[in-house]
């Protein structure tokens, strides 16, 4: 039995949506390789996971030789060295003052870690997040997502959640343009507070760029009049880094592009390469109202991660990733443009750095969603590129390559987009 009959009959794949007929066997660097040998530039990274590189050596490093000393060690009764240095690197370089790193294993047990806090910490209870957004797929993680499509099935949902419009300017939710709209959207956040909960507002989350509503790309000044709301109000704003994080928008945390400290932030995916690590990061005032035997998760802080995403992140300072995100980012971004001028198909070009969205639509004047992401994803698997597809109407193509990505590879994605583009 080959690996594609084996999963059809032993793997609930459940987590597979449109399957493409490939099974992949090793990566290095942007490119990975699949068992008969062909190579592909990877333009994905496992989801804005391996923003170092696939089998980046001073991770893969760094792991083995904490895999000499033990792979686990009980986190309830004993310190351990590897997560107090990864917690105090955390601390160096997430914004303000962020200090207290709580670590669990992936983005929807971090998110709800952080719901919990926020909880605790407030005396609030119910929660305001976005329409579009995606926070997991736990229960708590779904009543936060904006979006029926990952919903469906699973209800009902945590009470206590109230939905508003996203800084979605392609698609604005209330048919205004930035900046004559004065920023509605944000702005919107009293009326929901008012209109759409009972006043006990424990946060306000989202994602700085939102990633699989289809990099979407608040405008300047969004987080800025967001937060002055919630601090009136006393409601802490969460930063669901999960795919923004670690370099990927061309600054080590996306929100740095705004004015902003969130109160509480949580990261997961390019945290530690590729190994399973998240967490959430609060000021000390706001960590401190858990109390000892509040919070736990077993496998949390691994050190094995813990070792990797230390290394990861001083692979990503050390090499200057960021910038040459935000450089390659730009590149890219103007080749996607010229396309633009091209192919009527692409109705927008957005993003940051190298979280980069084309949202595809029938019509530019209606913007009607064209139903053609799946099929120019499978022509660019066949040219050997992997590609992304997401969005709220499953429309956007998503280019979020390791960030170690060269130029010349970008080039040949860009040519094959064009070439397989209508
Ligand atoms: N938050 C955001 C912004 C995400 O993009 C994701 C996953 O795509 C999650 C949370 C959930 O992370 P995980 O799949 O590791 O649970």
């Amino acid at each position: 039995m080959d690996t594609k009959e084996k999963y059809a009959r032993y793997v609930n794949t459940a987590f597979m949506s449109k399957v493409q007929p490939v099974v992949f066997e090793k990566g290095k660097g942007s490119k990975v390789y699949d068992e008969e040998g062909k190579e592909y530039i990877d333009c994905f990274a496992g989801i804005a996971v391996t923003n170092a590189g696939h089998a980046n050596p001073d991770i893969a490093e760094a792991a083995k030789s904490q895999i000499d000393k033990f792979f686990h060690c009980c986190s309830y009764y004993y310190y351990v060295k590897i997560v107090a240095d990864l917690a105090e690197k955390l601390a160096s370089i997430t914004p303000g003052r962020l200090q207290k790193t709580f670590f669990g294993n992936g983005g929807a047990e971090a998110i709800e870690g952080a719901l919990r806090l926020a909880k605790q910490y407030t005396d609030g209870y119910e929660f305001i997040a976005l329409h579009a957004s995606f926070h997991g797929r736990s229960l708590a993680t779904l009543s936060i997502t904006g979006n029926a499509t990952r919903k469906r099935g699973g209800g009902p949902y945590m009470p206590g959640v109230a939905f508003m419009p996203p800084p979605y300017c392609y698609r604005c939710f209330f048919e205004l343009e930035y900046p004559s709209c004065g920023l509605k959207c944000a702005r919107f956040l009293e009326e929901t507070i008012s209109f759409s909960t009972s006043g006990a507002v424990a946060a306000f989350i989202a994602e700085p760029v939102m990633g699989e509503g289809g990099i979407i790309v608040p405008p300047e000044g969004y987080f800025e009049k967001i937060k002055e709301i919630c601090d009136k109000h006393g409601i802490l704003f969460i930063a669901d880094e999960v795919q923004s994080g670690f370099g990927r928008t061309g600054k080590m945390l996306a929100i740095e592009y705004w004015d902003v400290e969130p109160d509480i932030m949580v990261m997961a995916k390019g945290l530690a390469g590729g190994f399973p690590l998240s967490a959430f990061i609060a000021r000390s005032e706001i960590a401190d109202s858990f109390k000892p035997g509040d919070h736990l998760s077993t496998f949390g802080g691994n050190p094995i991660s813990c070792a990797a995403g230390l290394a990861n992140i001083e692979f990503l300072e050390k090499n200057h990733l960021s910038e040459q995100a935000a450089e390659k980012g730009a590149y890219l971004m103007d080749k996607l443009n010229a396309l633009a001028r091209k192919h009527t198909i692409i109705g927008d070009v957005r993003g940051k750095g190298l979280m980069v969205g084309m949202e595809l639509v029938e019509d530019r004047s209606t913007k009607e969603p064209s139903s053609s992401g799946g099929s120019i994803q499978a022509e660019c698997l066949e040219a050997g590129i992997l590609m992304g597809v997401g969005g709220i109407y499953g429309n956007v193509l998503r280019v979020q390559p390791p960030l170690v990505i060269e130029k010349e590879e970008l080039d040949t994605v860009v040519d094959c987009l064009d070439r397989v583009l209508p």
